[in-house]
Parts: structure tokens; sequence; C-alpha cells
């Protein structure tokens, strides 16, 4: 992956080793070239799978000798020392001219980090915008490839001189960090009132006073309007009852449960039973929503056995509640010392997440009392992630900031194909060679503003991995969005539309994530599939399913799912219908 800090790493590791070479970046992976004493060489090799840094994964690590011929190569002196190679300005510009190599999801503030924003004596004390090699925005700010400053939201910032020095310098913890900005040179927040006509553009204040307003505003029970890293999120005083009303009555969500931010772990475990998996999952890189128990007599200890503080209009109706810690530097900044925040899509109703600033002042205008916004664009919008730890598993429950583009290794390589999924929880994925690589979780198609981002997430998940789709598989429901969707697609490139049956689908899918693709397992396995319904082989709506999943007789490389058990099939008087009304069947 690009962006993650690898290279300087390598030169880190390389320099205090006392090796001479260089590093950089190829289509399958990093290739080192080193030249120096075998033991330092092997210290080397061996430390590339210690330490790495925490967005870095090593999936293996090839050694070559290379034997030097003193007449052609001059011994190597110490005085050319180990450099990082950056050889993409001579590589063709362009969308898949570093193909194999992708870019890395957006990530929480790190602790290095968070420890500068907390010092008055660091430049960046109380800066929300700080960010280095190991943490900040990627995925949602990344308009094309090769990633570089330059074609990231990021480009209109031009670093001052303390900020490039950092960049260029390969011991600094922000060598290549392209986001990289400071008070001086980066993005500012600024906190917008609402006036008599819409919100105050004309004199907002901005900076540290602009998180001061918010965090006041929050406080007298005022809905606001935050942009974050992948779009614009609503928040309230999460105590305050009848702002979450307010906010519920605005939104036109009446009843579906809303998350909540707490700045830390004992904050969350006042709330909510969390366990050591829970808070794993909540302090993660991607920082998703967790769901998290509220049953009192799952509740552990003294400091959870009060009566919540949170209003009850935020979760009603469910034992469970939504958590999240601050992901970016401006959330830390924005939660610290305050009630726990109600934290929700910023949208009406059931449209996509608002991440563009003008249509935040006009689509919000009606919802949030004030906005606070800053001026580092979003390229690609991302909704919270959401996960649920069940059986020491956290399981995703949506995919979406922080946790794409997910790469799923396949085993095999096939042709790139362009998948949608179905009408409910649209989230798009292609392959690419042995590869699956999903993009952000879109929503339910129901709206055409849910259509258009879509069609987005489906353009940035190719322009970030490359792939020219040569088939788009849809569902096998002829009556859905989307397959309606993915025929108009295909038609205008000339390729097929395959349609998969809905639970095959999720157990090929299954199948992929447990790596029962690669060659040592051989299964056969046993997949149950309990979701809703799924357009049938036979014309059929499905409901459960049980299939064996075997190797294919005849293509070794597949796998065939073979259905052994189901829910006795009914009549659904109306199709679709009947599932939303039950009485009709
Ligand atoms: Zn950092
Ligand atoms: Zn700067």
């Amino acid at each position: 992956m690009q962006g993650v800090g690898f290279r300087p790493f390598v030169w880190r590791l390389a320099t205090r080793l006392g090796l001479v070479g260089s590093v950089e970046n190829i289509a399958t992976g990093v290739a080192i070239e080193v030249a120096g004493p075998r033991e330092d060489v092997r210290a080397l090799v061996e430390g590339l799978s210690g330490a790495t840094p925490p967005l870095a994964v090593v999936t293996a690590v090839t050694v070559e000798d290379s034997p030097t011929d003193p007449q052609q190569d001059p011994p190597a002196t110490e005085a050319q020392g180990f450099v990082i190679l950056d050889r993409r300005a001579t590589a063709p510009r362009g969308v898949g001219a570093v193909s194999g190599i992708l870019v890395p999801p957006d990530v929480a503030a790190c602790p290095a980090c968070l420890a500068e924003v907390g010092d008055p004596a660091d430049r960046r004390h109380r800066y929300p915008f700080t960010n280095c090699t190991d943490c900040g925005p990627r995925y949602s700010i990344i308009e094309r490839l090769p990633y570089d400053r330059g074609t990231t939201t990021m480009r209109g910032f031009a670093m001052c001189d303390r900020c490039d020095e950092e960049y260029r310098d390969p011991a600094s913890r922000r060598f290549h960090a392209q986001p990289n900005a400071c008070p001086d040179c980066g993005p500012t927040c600024s906190f917008l009132p609402s006036g008599p006509a819409g919100f105050d553009d004309v004199a907002p204040c901005t900076g540290a006073d602009a998180i001061a307003a918010a965090r006041e505003a929050l406080l007298r029970g005022a809905i606001v309007a935050v942009k974050g890293i992948g779009g614009y999120r609503l928040a309230c005083d999460a105590t305050d009852a009848e702002a979450v009303e307010r906010l519920r009555v605005r939104k036109g969500r009446p009843s579906k449960p809303l998350a909540v931010l707490v700045a830390d772990v004992a904050a969350v475990r006042r709330l909510a039973r969390c366990d050591e998996q829970e808070r794993l999952a909540l302090e993660s890189a991607e920082r998703p929503i967790v769901l998290l128990s509220r049953d009192p007599a799952r509740f552990a200890g003294a400091e959870t056995s009060r009566a919540s503080p949170i209003a009850d209009a935020v979760a009603a109706a469910t034992a469970t509640l939504g958590v999240m810690l601050p992901d970016a530097p401006l959330h830390h900044l924005l939660c610290e010392g305050l009630p726990p925040l109600v934290m929700t899509s910023g949208n009406v109703a059931d449209d996509p997440i608002v991440h563009d600033d003008a249509a935040a002042l006009d689509r919000l205008a009606g919802v949030a009392d004030a906005v606070l916004r800053h001026d580092r664009p979003i390229h690609a919008p991302c909704d919270d992630s959401v996960v649920r730890c069940m059986a020491g598993v956290a399981v995703p429950l949506r995919r979406s900031r922080g946790a794409v583009p997910l790469v799923v290794p396949l085993g095999n390589t096939g042709p790139d194909v362009l998948a949608i999924g179905g009408d409910l929880k649209a989230a798009p994925c292609v392959t690419r060679g042995a590869l699956a690589i999903c993009g952000a979780h879109v929503g339910d198609l129901g709206s055409v503003a849910t259509l258009g981002s879509l069609e987005r997430a489906v353009d940035h998940l190719l322009c970030l991995t490359g792939a020219r789709p040569l088939a788009v598989a849809v569902d096998l429901h002829p009556g859905w969005i989307s397959t309606a969707w993915a025929r108009r697609w295909a038609a205008a490139r000339g390729v097929p539309i395959v349609a998969v049956q809905h639970h095959e689908a999720h157990v090929a899918s299954l199948v992929a994530e447990q790596g029962g693709v690669s060659h040592d397992q051989d299964g056969p396995w046993i997949a149950v599939c309990f979701d809703g319904t799924g357009f049938g082989h036979d014309g059929t709506i499905r409901g459960g399913e049980i299939f064996v999943v075997e190797r294919d007789a005849v293509d070794p490389a597949a796998f065939q799912p073979r259905r052994i058990a189901a829910l006795e099939a009914c009549a659904m008087p109306g199709g679709d219908a009947a599932a939303r009304e039950p009485w009709r069947a």
C-alpha cells in the first residue's frame, strides 16, 4: 500500500545498521537493495517483519543474493548511504500507473499526534488537523493515483517551510505524509451559527474559537452539523432529551437508534458494558461505532450500576447502544469534557451522508442550528463503520470510514469483475488479479441521491484500483434497482452482467473471507445463510438457506454451493411488499 510509511521505516532500519543501498515502491510491493556485512543485512531482513509501521502489512519477504562484479559495480561506499528512490515521477501518470499498489483507509489520530495536540509547547498544540505517516485521512481525500499531495484534496494547501522539512526528512514521522499540515499552512475550521437567512457564512469564527463556539452551542442544546473525515455528522447533547427529540423530528428519523460519541473508554463504561474485545474494537484505527449491551443484568462492576445518563430517545427500543471514540483530533477537541454526544449521519431520512460544503449549508439548513466545518474538501464520502462483537469476534455490520478499501486475497487470479450487491446496504466491490477490493458502504438504493452516491463510490473504487471490469455481478432479482443500474452501466461499456443468487453470493464472500479459496483448504464447508429474502433460480423468494460448499469437480479452482436445506416456502402476495407487510402472507 502507498502512504503507510514503509520506505522511511526501511530507511531508518538500514541507516541504523550502516547499510548502503536503496528502497523503492514496485508494482508488487517494495524492493530493497543493500550492501554490507552479512550479519547486518540479516538483521535488516529480520527487522522487516519486526516493529513495522502500524498501517503496513508484510505478507512475504523474499531475499536474493546479487553477487557484485568488481569490473562493473564499483564497491559501495559509506558516503553513498541508503536512499529512498522515488521513480514515480518518471512513471506514466494516471489510473493504474502503479497497479498492485493500493491506498490505505482513513486512520484515527495516532498517540504521537495526540500528544502533540495536547502539548502547549508544541507547534501543533490544539491543531485539529494534525496527522503523520501513521495516521490521518487517506481514502476520503485521494482523487486519483499515484498517491501524492497533488492528487489529494490537500493540494490547495502549500506546505510551510517547517512542514516541508518534515515531509522531506526520512527520519521524520511525517516523511512523505501527504496530508501533513500545521496551523501555519493547513486547513482551518470555522463555526457558522444559524441566522435568519440560513447559516451565517459572512463572518464565521475560526480556529480554536470555532471549536469553543461549537462546544458552547452543544451545551446549550443546539444541533451542530460537524464536518468529519468522511462527511458531515449531526451532533447534540445525548443527555438532553429535548435536543435529541428535536434532532429526530428534523432529521425525519423517528425511531432508529442513534450512536453516541464519548471521549474515552472510561466514559464508554458509564454507558454500557464494554469487555476487552469491545475496547479493542472501539480503540482500533478505524474507530467504528461499536454496538454495546445496555442490559443491566450483564453490567459488571459498580461503575455501570448507575442509571444511564443517556436520554431515552437516543436508542429507546433496543438493549444495545452504538458508541464510538473520536477519530480525528478535531473530534477529540470537540468532545473532551462534554457529556456524551449524539453523532449521526448528516442527512435527512435515508439520503446519503452530506460531504460537500455547499450542499451541507443548503440541505442541513432545516436540521442543524449551527455548522462546524473545515476547508479540507472530502473527495470520497464515507459513513461511520459499525461493528458488533459476537463470541469474541468483532463482526463488521457496515464497512465504511476507516475500514475501506478492504482487500481480500482470493487465491486465484481472474478477470476484473465489478459487483454492487443488492438494493439494501449496497456496497461496491471489484476484483483485480487475485484480489477482491471492497469500497465504502453506500446504503439503501431507494432514492436518486443514493444511486448517485453508488455511481460515485464505484468510480472511486475503479480509480483507486485501476480495474477495468469485464463483467458486472448483480443480484438475480429482476426487479431490483441495483440490477437496473448495473444493466445500464454494463450496456454503456459493452460488458455482460452476471446474475448471482443472493444467498450464494453471501456464501461465496464468506468462503473468500475465511481464506477458503486458497489451495491448502479443500472444504467442504457448511454455510448457513439467514438474510431476509433472496430471489431464487426457480423464481421463488428464498428465506433462510443452508448450503454445502465443495470444490468444483471440473474446475478445482472454483467452489460450488449446493443447497441442502431451506425454510419452507409460502405464498408472498405482492412479492417484496409481503416482507414489509407480513399480514399479506
Ligand atoms: Zn499520527
Ligand atoms: Zn505547516
